[in-house]
């Protein structure tokens, strides 16, 4: 498994990480945006879960898009499946 660099767990003091892909949901004025594959840092000792911080970012930008160009409140209600792992 690769690890990342030259992070340390805020809770356990660990530096052992492994980079895996995890669920998330963005949720925010009573809408939720569900990522099925959220690029993470996984601790190995503790299994404390730290987002990426560009990926938030990028999760933070999707949902902007979608409320100002949201017509068809449809829509919102599938939860939109997106692919962050690039
Ligand atoms: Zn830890």
């Amino acid at each position: 498994m690769t690890k990342t660099k030259n992070t340390k767990c805020y809770y356990c003091g660990s530096e052992d990480f492994e980079e895996r892909r995890v669920r998330y949901i963005y949720s925010r004025e009573n809408n939720d945006l569900f990522i099925p594959d959220m690029p993470a840092d996984i601790c190995l000792n503790c299994g404390m879960v730290y987002y990426h911080g560009s990926a938030l970012l990028k999760v933070e930008q999707r949902f902007k898009a979608i409320q100002k160009h949201q017509e068809q409140p449809d829509r919102y209600a599938t939860m939109p499946v997106m692919d962050y792992a690039s």
